[in-house]
């Protein structure tokens, strides 16, 4: 069976789906792996490091496409690039499902197995294969780092000869798996941290990392069986925009990290908070790729309010890390394979009814299978 790891073609990917480490480990288990030139170049993983570990490398895209098996890649396939699969090919990749419909089709139309990696279940068994987890965490810890080398002040107190400096305020809006590592981010480098959230059970996780949780009475509010958010009713908003104006006010750097499953992204902060922040304050908005928790934050850079403070769209903060990042990814996908992965008969047990394919195959035989896709 051909395993087959593409290069990333969108402007900024820098991560890799398949490291050589892992390139090896595959083969033991039985697996033919061809790597597409240059695919590990922006993480700094050489074509010759590939060959190696005994992958072979190819620069016909179009080519290894056809050949291929099963196909590995951090972003999703190219509508035009469906088309050119073997039938019953395993594509396995983050397919952002619920905003990227006419996608889903074409792999359905082609016959295709598609896996997103966004529905991969939340659950102990799947838990080596989170991808959106490994990405989040180090989405969190980047996204601090780069607040605090943009920020017009030092993270940390010191009391120095030349006066004391007081500790940076950070807000992390949404305390997920990116909000609790952005957390403990700041934390370390000083920053006095208070973090909300709407599923009141992080509170005590909140403060186990050592910042202050801000209350804001919500009403009912709660999580699906998964961990994930409720959305919130229109009158619940109001409420946490009122409580949140004050904390945006009173911090020198806001972190938005919120998302509901399936759903656009809660638009949190409006221009009246952002008027309310000082000059040269940051705001980072990690949602803006699913529609933005903040008003007019922009994937393409900064934007800079009347009254000074900065807000930044940051769409991909993992592919500022492409190495750690691709051999997070790589671990997940290789647990991904190994499960499915029937030595004897050398083939991926992708017929079998299982737990985890059931949440996050989205085609199978010609059809989209996903009942939540189905659905929409
Ligand atoms: P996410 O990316 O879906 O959302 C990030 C955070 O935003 C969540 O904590 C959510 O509650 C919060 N949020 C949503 N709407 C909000 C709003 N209006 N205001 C403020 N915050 C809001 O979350 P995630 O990082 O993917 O994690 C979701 C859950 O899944 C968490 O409980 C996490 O612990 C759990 N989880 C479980 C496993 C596992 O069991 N294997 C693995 C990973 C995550």
């Amino acid at each position: 069976m051909r395993l087959l790891c593409l290069k990333e073609n969108e402007i900024g990917e820098t991560r890799v789906a398949l490291i050589p480490a892992e390139v090896k480990k595959l083969i033991q288990l039985g697996l033919a792996v061809s790597v597409e030139s240059g695919a590990g170049a922006a993480a700094g993983l050489a074509d010759a490091v590939y060959a190696a570990a005994g992958a072979s490398v190819g620069g016909d895209r179009a080519g290894l496409l056809r050949e291929a098996e099963v196909v590995l890649k951090v972003r999703p396939l190219m509508v035009g690039e469906i088309g050119v699969l073997k039938k019953g090919v395993l594509s396995v990749s983050f397919l952002d499902p619920f905003r990227q419909q006419e996608l889903t089709r074409a792999f359905a139309a082609s016959g295709a197995l598609a896996v997103s990696l966004e529905m991969i279940p939340r659950s102990t068994l799947a838990q080596k294969m989170d991808a959106l987890s490994s990405q989040a965490s180090l989405a969190g810890y980047a996204a601090v780092i780069l607040a605090a080398a943009k920020l017009d002040r030092i993270f940390p107190m010191m009391m120095t000869p030349a006066g004391t400096l007081t500790a940076a305020k950070v807000l992390i809006v949404g305390v997920g798996v990116a909000g609790l590592q952005a957390i403990a981010t700041a934390r370390r480098l000083g920053a006095r941290v208070t973090a909300f959230d709407t599923r009141p059970v992080v509170e005590e996780q909140v403060k186990s990392l050592g910042a202050k949780f801000l209350k804001i009475d919500l009403g009912e509010t709660g999580q699906t069986a998964q961990g994930y958010a409720k959305e919130l009713s229109p009158e619940q908003i109001e409420l946490q925009k009122k409580g949140m104006a004050r904390a945006c006010a009173d911090s020198d750097v806001v972190i938005t990290t919120a998302q509901v499953f399936g759903r656009p992204a809660p638009r949190i902060i409006n221009k009246e908070m952002l008027a309310g922040m000082r000059a040269g304050s940051l705001v980072l908005d990690l949602a803006v790729a699913t529609g933005g928790n903040v008003e007019g934050s922009s994937a393409d850079g900064e934007v800079v309010t009347d009254g000074g403070a900065r807000v930044l769209g940051c769409p991909n903060l993992p592919a500022t890390v492409p190495f750690h990042a691709s051999q997070m990814l790589s671990s997940n996908l290789l647990a991904f394979i190994t499960h499915f992965w029937d030595k004897e008969a050398g083939r991926l047990r992708t017929d079998a009814e299982d737990e985890i394919l059931r949440g996050c195959l989205l085609t199978k035989d010609g059809a989209i299978v996903h009942p939540a896709l189905r659905q929409s």
